[in-house]
């Protein structure tokens, strides 16, 4: 038995997603931009998947540029964003930001521009106060994380919003992690730019979303034909974006039940394991979070060591960011929260879906129970 614990790294594409892109690779190959019939029907099939991912988040259609992920639509906010303010060399952001946002800024930071990172407290959550008071006349834009990838922690996107439009500055939230969890309605929020990834919610890889609210103030990164409101340039990719079309609008009849059901197979497991694992701490667990994460972190252990056991025996996490395994140093989510290094050296993500059973449940914990006790015999 397999069990995928590592939804937050990739998802299982729904069988719909799979199905609906299969004629974008035969018969429907023609190109989106040209005039003919076959070009057109398969414009059309491109326009219904922008309305679908809109209505995802209560947005008009025209205000979605496909791009190719999380990682392109937020190099296009952010640098789309600064590039239309040119007097203006601020930007805020977070210490817990995913690495497309981390290694952008770090560049940004290099080529001349002030960044300044929001601190979090111990659960995770942003310092509100810190980023009110950095905000100057020079702040260009305010980026940051909505649901935490690593630890599901959720940052108040209301409050943020609201912060920086007092100061009449521009928010990007990067929803990679968050959409389709969490209801996110642009006509209740006062956002500016969401970045969307379609392999986050059952849809295929490769493929991703930006809204860009009316008026904003944007530039393209990048430069060609005329796709995408001129703001992402080259053809586009229509099996994918068919795909994504389709795990939106299924993202969007997602009862809440379903939700409701993730989140209590989640906190029962939690519940299990720090009762079983007298050794295991919930990292984050006091905040609000997405209804799938679960970050626990055992303490005196090594998460490489305890991952090749659990997938040894067919249990599928990870260790902070996927990008991020292989380094044997706690991630910078986990040191911005001030997690005691005994912990964070040993922290696991488990991430559940949909899709994710009681059995799968049942069955993680045997094995942890099994692998945490092997190896705290061998720590002594
Ligand atoms: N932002 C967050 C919070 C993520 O978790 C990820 C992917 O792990 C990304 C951005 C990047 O998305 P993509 O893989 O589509 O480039």
């Amino acid at each position: 038995m397999v069990v995928y614990l590592d939804n937050n790294a990739s998802t299982r594409p729904l069988v719909s997603v799979v199905e609906a892109m299969g004629p974008f690779f035969r018969a429907e190959y023609a190109n989106p931009s040209s005039p003919h019939r076959l070009g057109q029907r398969v414009r059309y099939e491109v326009e219904c998947a922008r309305e679908k991912v809109a209505q995802l988040v209560n947005a008009a259609s025209g205000e979605i540029i496909f791009t190719s992920g999380g990682t392109e639509s937020i190099n296009l906010a952010v640098r789309g964003a600064l590039g239309a303010q040119p007097v203006k060399r601020h930007l805020i952001t977070s210490a817990v930001e995913h690495s497309s946002v981390r290694r952008l800024v770090e560049r940004l930071a290099r080529e001349g521009y002030r960044v300044d990172e929001v601190a979090v407290d111990h659960e995770g959550r942003l310092d509100l106060a810190m980023l009110e008071d950095r905000i100057t006349e020079d702040t260009a834009l305010v980026s940051v994380i909505h649901a935490n990838n690593e630890t599901g922690v959720l940052t108040d996107a209301r409050r943020v919003c609201e912060i920086a439009a007092r100061h009449g500055v521009q928010v990007h939230l990067d929803t990679v992690q968050s959409v389709g969890k969490v209801p996110i309605d642009v006509k209740e929020l006062p956002v500016d730019l969401l970045s969307l990834s379609a392999h986050k919610l059952h849809g295929p890889k490769g493929v991703g979303a930006l809204y860009v609210r009316k008026r904003t103030r944007l530039t393209p990164v990048t430069f060609g034909g005329r796709q995408e409101r001129d703001l992402r340039p080259g053809t586009e990719n229509v099996p994918a974006i068919v795909g994504f079309g389709v795990a939106a609008a299924e993202a969007m009849h997602l009862r809440p039940e379903v939700i409701g059901s993730i989140r209590r197979l989640r906190d029962a497991f939690e519940a299990r394991v720090l009762a079983a694992i007298p050794i295991a701490h919930v990292i984050g667990g006091g905040a609000e979070r997405v209804c799938n994460t679960s970050n626990i972190g055992f303490e005196r252990l090594q998460a490489e060591a305890i991952l090749i056991l659990l997938s040894e025996r067919g249990i599928c996490a990870s260790a902070g960011a996927a990008c991020s395994s292989g380094s044997l140093e706690p991630s910078h989510v986990l040191k911005a929260m001030g997690v005691n290094p005994r912990i964070a050296h040993g922290a696991i993500r488990f991430s559940l879906s949909r899709f994710t059973t009681a059995d799968e449940i049942d069955r993680t914990i045997d094995v942890l129970r099994e692998v945490i006790e092997r190896l705290s015999t061998a720590v002594g």
